[in-house]
């Protein structure tokens, strides 16, 4: 035998004597010295001696040398010779042993389990310290007690692929390991894991093949992107990774995060871990600006760095939905990639290129030629089938809650409403659309969760639904009611050069404030007044305040994001921003420039083209 082709072995951190084969070479490290000779440690918690007659050369705690096994003693001890090799190979040993899946661990109840995974998520009870597992099968607890509150193998951490010796336990109604000894894996062998659970989880991942709920060509274009960002939102649910959706504050916002919740709280259900997972996994957050305000991301970044600190959590794969995808949302977006948050958008606001470098995914209708009329509940819905499409039947109305909500004009607002005629009808759906805003805005920045699942008929109860909406939509109406009454008389009208009407409303003062309606939804409700009484007619309303103003406009082919951005180099002073649809949207400046602004955006409404007029 030629001495190149002399094996040695590097034993694995799982490997336990057992694993140890006398005459066979090993890879070991210097521990120590005594006087009797060198201790070798040949994995952190297997350590054999090399009798000092049987020391080849001189060497360093810490130090790789070659040893052969002579002997394993009845009471475990090693003895060690060490051995000088010119040339040889090395390979290692992965301790093999019998695994229990994490999803089978109920079947075991009682006996004695080794299970292998990555570490989730590491808390710190004051009993036991939590490891949450996850394998290609599941997830599920490991329970480690070293002293009441004291943090066990602190070596372990988040992301660390671990082995875990123990048994398998019932608490209340779930299952766990508790954990009598827990080994880090490292080198091949934590490859080798790490790439089967991985394979396994693209596998399980990938979304199922459905079709659309209702014929949509904008959608059928955009079904790979749907698929991939349900494929990542499966993903972090199988991996124990946060989610946190940032949505508009407004009907179809709603709808889509609640379609998204709906789907992504039954999966985490189904794939185990703690028993209210689904509320420290799965966050929803309302913003009230159409765009990631620094104010969210900052509350955000707050909430997941204190989340990761002290309960261990990884940071969350956050979802924007109605928002995310203009360039307003960049200096969020920035804080965001600093702090390696991965983003999800799905949006129908027209899209800014330039937000794409920090985005994962991005589902957009501009993407494929469509415009807002595919909303982000119809989006949302569809991706939320996808991933979990059990949930599919209950969610399949809010499209057209949100289509309604968001005066979508698509081909797919009447199919929307078709599918769901037999359950509701279009003023139940505006009724639902209606009772969201209202509620909303009571509720500020809350999600309400369960309250928002009562007024889209997702709860118990389907006749107390119809009384809560009922009651909402008669007090939104009676205060809408009181707001226009108020302030019909103050709007004042222009005809425009390009023949549109403009109508003027200053909502500071001719509407009431820090109430229902605010001044957007005031300004909306007027402009669809005013739309009735000019049939035919180019419409463009504007509601101002001494710092803002509100658009919206029929029959105007208008961009707000590019005459946002003309105003702003165009004004010095006046500290324009704002952006939001092509044609409904908002603007903001500072109050000693009002005049200017809005006579500035004025002339360039006049200037623009209008739609082929149609009749109403
Ligand atoms: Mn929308």
């Amino acid at each position: 035998m030629s001495p190149a082709n002399v094996t040695v072995y590097r034993l694995s951190p799982a490997c336990d004597i057992s694993d140890v084969e006398v005459g066979t070479i090993y890879v070991g490290r210097v521990q120590g010295f005594a006087t009797f000779g060198t201790f070798v440690q040949l994995t952190d918690r297997l350590k054999g001696l090399v009798h000092k007659s049987n020391v080849r050369t001189n060497h360093e705690e810490g130090d790789e040398i070659l040893v052969r096994v002579k002997q394993v003693r009845p009471n475990g001890n090693i003895d060690l010779e060490e051995v000088i090799l010119p040339s040889y190979e090395e390979q290692s040993v992965i301790k093999k042993v019998t695994t229990t899946r994490l999803a089978d661990l109920g079947s075991r109840i009682g006996r004695p389990v080794t299970v292998v995974g990555e570490i989730a998520q590491v808390k710190q009870t004051s009993g036991p310290t939590i490891f949450t597992l996850v394998d290609d099968s599941g997830t599920e607890n490991a329970a480690a007690f070293v002293e009441a509150g004291v943090r066990a193998y602190p070596e372990a951490n988040l992301g660390d692929m671990v082995q875990v010796n123990g048994q398998a336990m019932q608490r209340n109604s779930q299952v766990q390991v508790e954990v009598s000894s827990l080994t880090v894996l490292a080198g091949p062998e934590a490859d080798e894991v790490r790439a089967r659970i991985e394979e396994a989880l693209e596998r399980r991942a990938e979304p199922a093949e459905i079709p659309l709920l209702v014929e949509s060509d904008v959608m059928t274009l955009l079904r790979p992107q749907m698929r991939e960002v349900a494929k990542a939102i499966r993903k972090a649910v199988f991996v124990s990774q946060p989610i946190l959706l940032r949505h508009h504050a407004d009907a179809d916002g709603i709808c889509s995060a609640v379609a998204i919740e709906q789907a992504v709280v039954s999966l985490i259900r189904e794939s185990g871990g703690d028993f209210d997972a689904d509320y420290f996994l799965f966050k929803r957050a309302p913003s009230k600006a159409p765009f990631y305000e620094i104010e969210d991301i900052t509350r955000d970044l707050d909430f997941a760095t204190k989340d990761l600190a002290r309960y261990g959590q990884k940071m969350p794969l956050v979802l924007l939905t109605d928002n995310g995808s203009t360039e307003e949302d960049e200096p969020a977006m920035k804080q965001a990639r600093v702090f390696g948050l991965k983003l999800i958008v799905v949006d129908h606001h027209h899209p800014d290129a330039l937000i794409d470098q920090y985005l994962v995914a991005h589902v957009n209708p501009y993407h494929v030629g469509g415009d807002y009329g595919i909303t982000a509940g119809m989006l949302g819905t569809e991706i939320a089938r996808l991933i979990n499409p059990a949930v599919g039947d209950a969610i399949r109305h809010l499209p057209a809650v949100a289509a309604v909500g968001d005066r979508s004009e698509a081909p797919e607002r009447q199919r929307f409403l078709d599918l769901v005629a037999d359950r509701y009808s279009e003023d139940e759906c505006k009724a639902m659309a209606l009772a969201l805003d209202f509620e909303q805005f009571w509720l500020r920045f809350n999600d309400g969760r369960e309250i928002v699942k009562e007024i889209l008929d997702l709860g118990p109860d389907h006749e107390r639904h119809e009384k809560f909406v009922g009651l909402l939509v008669e007090g939104a109406n009676q205060m809408i009611a009181d707001q226009l009454e108020a302030t019909m008389p103050h709007v004042q009208e222009r005809l425009l050069e390009n023949g549109a009407h403009l109508f003027l409303l200053d909502v500071e003062i001719h509407a009431h404030k820090f109430t229902f309606p605010p001044p957007g939804k005031t300004s909306g409700e007027v402009h669809d007044r005013l739309c009735k009484a000019n049939p035919g007619a180019a419409v463009v309303t504007i509601g101002f305040g001494p710092d803002f103003a509100v658009l919206r406009s029929r029959g105007v082919l208008m961009n707000i994001p590019r005459m946002v951005r003309e105003l702003r180099t165009e004004i010095t002073g006046g500290g324009v921003s704002g952006g939001g649809h092509l044609v409904v949207g908002s603007i903001k400046f500072v109050e000693g420039m009002r005049e200017a602004v809005i006579e500035a955006l004025i002339a360039k409404i006049a200037q623009a083209e209008l739609a082929t007029p149609k009749l109403e």
